[in-house]
């Protein structure tokens, strides 16, 4: 497909611009006035309203079928919210205008900080960071913030499951901690006796996702924070994605100290083309003085911003992605405490449904029950057709459904992870079941088939090693 430059024409356009609305400068230095004119495509309104939609046929979204992504979340977004993010009111704010002129932008971030902490049953939520790789550095170095306030900046261990996602020991590593893996049995529950074991005076705390990353609830996670807790620990909940427990239980209860949501994921903002999102760490009232600063807090009948007293500082410029966490908010205040709590129920309800249809075609990571998605494991699959979970992955191309998450985690050989999130009906899923099944099917009548696919995609199976170790970031027309 050629780019907007390439299919301009000299002299075609569309002149629809709006009257300036501010002062022209008078006695602007020619110096900083352009010397030749802008280099834009010249095109017609027709010409760029076809552009941009060949640019939608070539990709895929939720808007166009189930995008069943494991771990990811890319839940259908209400274009409602758009309609309440893009009003002027919000959208034309500017970070650095006076507290008094921004009183209900304000007030959205603390009501949104208010309903974050009553879901995850934390006391306390900071939107600085904005992505959940960031919220886990920003939730780890406010423990380290702790440690050192009580003279224990030398703990250094942090526990991280084996199927941990990989930005935990990443974010961990970062933070100048040390990581170890959290000893587990056979079914992915937590070994709590060797947990005590291995815990101790080096202990600064654990990370952990419940249900875990296998669809696994752990049951024992009372336990599993005492014991850290008692060797002088702090216990971090990655609610990256949080549609399985919102409303149903809270990682605070469980006994964790500190949360990250990304409201991206499960709170509703589009995500996977790159941003923006937004992560809320949220934290119980003892490590509130260490999160990082500004925080929108009412005193008397004004809000104001104000800076922990400890705080480990500021993680960005300004005060976060304020437009998603007023997606956010809008999806909170529509669902409602019943809605939020349904939301989960049927995330849950989606994921069993498919996964029992697939049992037979596949071992499954937790095959008794799984929370909202569910890990299959192509590695049967493949010793026989030589198929392979990618080769599933291209296949499921064409029949207009986009792949689970793919070989992920590494505990399971030949990893799909799926996750159909809660809208979708019961008519799309049996789709993509049907898509499934008829995959495996034809992977053992005609395995090159599958091999060969995808048949009907723009682009069909880009090589990604070469793409990341050498991009080409720059455009060469075909011309030249
Ligand atoms: C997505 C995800 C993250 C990281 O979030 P980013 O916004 O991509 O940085 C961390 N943990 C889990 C479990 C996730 O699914």
């Amino acid at each position: 497909m050629k780019l907007m430059f390439e299919k301009s024409v000299a002299g075609r356009g569309t002149h629809y611009l709006p009257a300036l609305d501010v002062q022209e400068p008078e006695d602007l230095d020619p110096k900083f006035a352009r010397q030749s004119d802008l280099d834009l495509p010249e095109l017609s309104e027709v010409d760029v309203d076809r552009h941009y939609s060949e640019l939608d046929r070539a990709t895929f979204g939720v808007n166009n079928g189930i995008y069943m992504l494991g771990s990811c979340t890319m839940k259908y977004n209400p274009p409602v919210h758009e309609l309440i993010v893009n009003r002027p009111e919000w959208a034309g704010l500017h970070p650095l205008q006076p507290e008094d002129s921004a009183q209900g932008a304000l007030e959205a971030i603390g009501t949104l900080e208010h309903y974050l902490a009553e879901i995850s049953g934390m006391n306390v939520v900071t939107f600085q960071p904005v992505a959940g790789a960031h919220g886990e550095l920003v939730g780890l170095l406010t423990i380290r913030a702790y440690l050192e306030s009580k003279g224990e900046g030398d703990r250094k261990v942090i526990f991280v499951p084996d199927a941990a996602h990989g930005t935990n020991p990443a974010s961990a590593s970062m933070a100048g901690f040390e990581i170890k893996a959290i000893p587990v049995f056979e079914d992915g529950s937590i070994d709590l006796d060797k947990l005590k074991e291995v815990a101790g005076p080096d202990t600064a705390g654990l990370m952990l996702t419940n249900p875990n990353t296998e669809g696994h609830f752990e049951t024992g996670i009372r336990e599993v924070c005492d014991i850290i807790h008692e060797a002088g620990g702090c216990c971090y909940y990655d609610g990256a994605n949080l549609n399985a427990v919102m409303g149903v239980v809270r990682p605070g209860d469980m006994g964790f100290d500190l949360i990250h949501f990304n409201l991206h994921k499960t709170f509703s903002t589009p995500h996977g083309g790159g941003g923006p999102g937004a992560c809320a760490v949220g934290a119980k009232e003892f490590l509130e003085e260490f999160l990082p600063g500004e925080r929108a807090v009412k005193n008397g009948d004004t809000w104001e911003w104000e800076t922990p007293a400890h705080s480990i500082g500021r993680v960005s410029t300004f005060h976060g992605n304020f437009l998603v966490m007023l997606r956010a908010l809008s999806y909170v205040l529509t669902l409602g405490a019943d809605g939020i709590r349904y939301t989960a129920q049927n995330a849950v309800l989606n994921a069993n449904y498919m996964m029992f249809a697939l049992k037979d075609l596949f071992p499954m990571a937790s095959p008794d029950r799984c929370m909202h998605e569910f890990v299959a494991s192509a590695s049967k699959l493949k010793k026989e057709t030589g198929v392979t979970a990618m080769d599933i992955s291209k296949a499921l191309l064409d029949y207009g459904v986009h792949p689970p998450t793919m070989y992920f985690p590494l505990t399971i050989p030949e990893a799909l992870m799926v996750e159909p999130t809660e809208t979708e009906p019961k008519e799309t899923l049996d789709y993509a079941i049907k898509a499934f099944r008829e995959i495996v099917e034809l992977a053992h009548t005609d395995p090159e088939k599958v091999i060969g696919a995808p048949y009907t995609t723009p682009i069909a199976r880009p090589d990604d090693v070469e793409a990341a170790r050498h991009p080409i970031l720059k455009y060469v027309p075909e011309e030249a």
